[in-house]
């Protein structure tokens, strides 16, 4: 028996990867990735492109999302899946996103230049093709230039609080996104929980709250937490009766560690996501027999 291979969480230059959304699936059917949704930053405008050429290729598809919000003062990210796609609320919502976080690219370049870097939108630009700028492509035009060593010192030196770069920004509400996820046929989802190194009392708020607003997964497997916190969160998903969901979050080879078409298991004790959706469980049945 073979499992598929099954990527929920990564990224296009429609938001903030290397790839095209087409470049994206054809390195994802070289991958041996079976079932692929495309979750870029705020924006579903790779989507059509995607699951065409996934299509062609022989691929499930898999709408997603990757939507900024706040909670607690603290910036997390909640995937959508498996939406439809031409619902009016979400795409709306998603524009006025992007459209707050062209003005918060403005602030950082100004702070910037006002610590004597001039030009940091243009340049912060020119690493950004089809979506919105964001901190990954400042980081990248200030790097290119020296002013640290690499992307992750740039964000120390220039764009975390107290640093020049800095903008508080305020996304939408976690009960919002949410809402527009359901709204649109959805699941929702919290990526990547073990980035948000909150600790064991605020991870179970978290779980209420987002199961409260509709929240029904959480990534239980993630390219950019460490697998030795699958346990935890495993658990955590049993304790608030979510699914577990697993993606790469992957941008482009190079870009991170994180690599597509890496078999990520999904704990036996948790319900994988895909359980609701017929297509994909009719896919690993006819793949057991
Ligand atoms: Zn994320
Ligand atoms: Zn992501």
């Amino acid at each position: 028996m073979i499992t598929p291979i099954i990527d929920l969480h990564c990224h296009s230059t429609i938001s903030d990867g290397l790839f095209s959304p087409e470049e994206l699936v054809k390195y994802a059917h070289s991958k041996d990735v079976q079932v692929l949704a495309l979750t870029d930053h705020d924006d579903i405008d790779g989507l059509d492109r995607a699951r065409e050429k996934a299509s062609s290729l022989g691929m499930t598809f898999i709408n997603g999302v990757e939507i900024s919000v706040t909670w607690q003062k603290r910036t997390l990210h909640i995937v959508g899946l498996n939406f439809d796609h031409h619902n009016e609320a979400l795409a709306t919502n998603l524009t006025k996103i992007r459209k707050g976080r062209d003005a918060r690219a403005i602030k950082i370049a100004h702070g910037l230049g006002m610590a004597g870097i001039m030009g940091a939108l243009e340049g912060a630009r020119s690493y950004c093709k089809d979506g919105s700028v964001g901190r990954i492509h400042f980081a990248q035009y200030l790097a290119e230039k020296g002013h640290a060593k690499d992307v992750k010192s740039v964000f120390k030196k220039f764009l975390t609080p107290g640093k020049p770069g800095y903008v508080e920004h305020v996304w939408a509400n976690l009960t919002e996104a949410v809402a527009w996820i359901t709204g649109a046929g959805g699941v929702a989802v919290i990526a990547h929980p073990g980035r948000y190194d909150m600790g064991n009392k605020l991870y179970p708020k978290l779980m209420n709250d987002f199961k409260l607003a509709g929240g029904e997964a959480i990534e239980v497997v993630s390219g950019s937490q460490d697998p030795s916190q699958s346990e935890y969160f495993a658990k955590l998903a049993n304790e608030y009766g979510l699914f577990a969901s697993c993606g790469s979050d992957f941008h482009g080879p190079g870009i991170s560690f994180r690599q597509m078409g890496q078999k990520q298991t999904i704990p036996s004790s948790c319900r994988p996501v895909w359980d609701k959706w017929p297509v994909i469980k009719k896919l690993i049945n006819d793949d057991k027999n």
